[in-house]
């Protein structure tokens, strides 16, 4: 799990703790970061949620804390990964992905049966996270 930097280095992806308005604290949020120039880049397929999460929060946040590896399926998955300690392992995290994707699925049909529609919402935002990045 890395890529490659503009100035030639390689990013190494790590969970790192993002701070926004000097209150909030966001734990685990995976993101690119070059030893050589400093340059960080959050995970793209984290972004959206991200963003999300900060935009909810308002322009002033009360002080707090959150894990987002709650909100992100990525992160849950990466966090998860990354206590195996083999976060480097491109196969690990993949087929930690698609053992991820039948559970939800396995969910999902749980949810239908029980008409719950708030839960198969649930289960479908989280479906959609994972398969943003399933398809690059
Ligand atoms: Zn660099």
């Amino acid at each position: 799990m890395q890529k490659r930097c503009a100035c030639g280095g390689t990013m190494p992806m790590k969970l790192r703790t993002v701070i926004y308005s000097n209150k909030v604290e966001i734990d685990n949020v995976p993101i690119y970061s070059c030893p050589s120039c400093n340059r960080s880049e959050v995970f793209p397929e984290v972004k959206p949620d991200l963003t999300g999460l900060i935009g909810k929060l308002g322009a002033q946040p009360a002080k707090q804390t959150f894990l987002f590896n709650e909100w992100n399926e990525w992160a849950k998955l990466l966090v998860e990964a990354h206590h195996d300690k083999k976060k480097s392992d491109p196969a690990l995290v993949r087929r930690m992905t698609e053992e991820r994707i039948d559970m939800l699925l396995d969910l999902l049909s749980v949810a239908k049966a029980a008409g719950d529609e708030e839960w198969m919402a649930d289960i479908h935002k989280r479906l959609s996270q994972l398969s943003r990045g399933m398809l690059q």
